[in-house]
């Protein structure tokens, strides 16, 4: 399916499929209760698919790793070791120039100092620690599957052993929470000095056991509208206390903006590894296309060639300009309209003429320079109403088919 591209870099994406408890709240693929022969299987797989995957398509250079899940730190503690050895093994030949980013995400209260030991020893130069809240009741209240105490333990054992970049992840707009209590989660998040902190505003997603409840009617969930005024003020704390904010959900102190998430953002090619995962590699017709890693932990593990199991889709020139829209608009620096019309053979400003003079008019939308290039981006007024331009947006585009160039070298 892939042609005889030769990326010049190629971040991995590898999904650990399994969780201790699953939270109420999320539609991420993983599984609870798996046993430990079954996850012996996948994670060996796994290394196989990324062994078959580096040889097939050669990148030239790996600039990120990105261990994710489902929990990783979930797995026992040989398959842990396993998995990370496993990886290292096989990425070092493509980590040929700095920086190079190695980021696992951790729950914070299954961390061991074992573990942050090892993953030191490794290589892992970042980590993602999942906290959600420092309030023991909405910790409750959305399911999660850890309680305070065992988080606050987790985050000690970071404090007191890991000494590189790292994330600390809170969801805000819950139910009932308060405005002051919002903003005591985000000043106990940053109390801890985090690098990064991912800010996200709770969302019902389909087929969740909050999403039941909501139907049930005895969970109420808040609107973007009755948010909006907590997360502006959450991120105005965000920046007093030296996080840029660079994406909307996303804050980084000075030089620490997570680069493997980055690449996502800028539609650039990457591979996923593991059940459940993704990619965005270049088709044998120089399109772009996904290619989908199937739900199914029993056919990955069973599979003697589990690349041979990827269901591909390529992707229209207008769904991957559309989608090159959204990911764009979502960050702050915006699309370079250079790039953009280096892709698309398009003006973005010609395009969506109307879009951009209807929101420029409200201070949601601005075009400008920086340096020598000119950026299209939203405005923070226009992040609350980010949903609303990418509608207006995407009716604006239909009907246009654009020629492609992707990916740019
Ligand atoms: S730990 Fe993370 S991946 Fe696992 S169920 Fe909870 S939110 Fe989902």
């Amino acid at each position: 399916m892939t042609g005889d591209y030769r990326y010049s870099e190629l971040p991995i994406y590898i999904h650990i499929p399994f969780c201790r408890r699953k939270c109420g709240y999320c539609d991420f693929y993983s599984l609870s209760s798996v046993d430990k022969q079954l996850q012996a299987q996948v994670i060996g797989n796994l290394l196989v698919q990324l062994e078959m995957l580096l040889n097939a398509l050669q990148p030239m250079r790996v600039p990120s790793v990105y261990i994710g899940g489902g929990t990783p730190n979930s797995l026992t503690p040989q398959l842990f070791q396993e998995l990370i050895s496993g990886v290292e093994a096989l990425i070092t030949p493509y980590r040929i120039a700095q920086p190079f980013e190695w980021t696992v995400e951790l729950n914070p209260e299954l961390i061991t100092p074992g573990q942050i030991f090892f993953l030191k020893e490794s290589g892992v130069n970042r980590i993602s620690v999942g906290v959600q809240s420092f309030s023991e009741e909405a910790l409750a209240l959305i399911e999660r599957n850890a309680g305070l105490d065992e988080t606050l333990n987790g985050l000690a054992l970071i404090t007191e052993h890991w000494e590189d970049r790292w994330n600390l992840d809170i969801i805000t707009g819950l139910p009932r929470q308060t405005t002051a209590e919002a903003q005591k989660d985000i000043e106990t998040a940053i109390g801890y000095s985090p690098s990064h902190i991912s800010l996200y505003a709770l969302t019902i997603e389909e087929h969740t056991p909050l999403e039941k409840r909501v139907q049930a009617g005895s969970f109420s969930a808040r609107t973007a509208d009755d948010t909006a005024d907590v997360l502006k003020l959450l991120w105005q704390t965000l920046k007093l206390h030296g996080y840029e904010h660079y994406e909307v959900s996303n804050f980084a102190r000075p030089s620490q903006k997570g680069r493997h998430n980055v690449h996502y953002w800028r539609m650039k090619p990457y591979a996923g590894i593991g059940p459940g995962a993704v990619s965005t590699l270049s088709s044998s017709q120089g399109l772009p296309a996904r290619a989908q890693v199937p739900h199914d932990i029993n056919k990955f593990a069973q599979s003697s060639n589990p690349f041979a199991e990827l269901e591909w889709e390529v992707l229209l020139p207008s769904q991957f300009m559309l989608e090159y829209l959204m990911m764009g608009l979502r960050t702050v620096p915006g699309i370079d309209t250079a790039a953009f019309r280096r892709i698309f053979g398009l003006d973005i400003e010609q395009i969506l003429t109307q879009t951009i003079r209807q929101h420029a008019n409200y201070g949601r939308l601005s075009i400008h320079k920086v340096e020598t290039r000119t950026y299209l981006s939203v405005t923070e007024a226009g992040m609350m109403l980010l949903d609303h331009i990418l509608l207006q947006a995407a009716r604006e585009i239909e009907g246009i088919e654009p020629d492609i160039n992707w990916p740019l070298s």
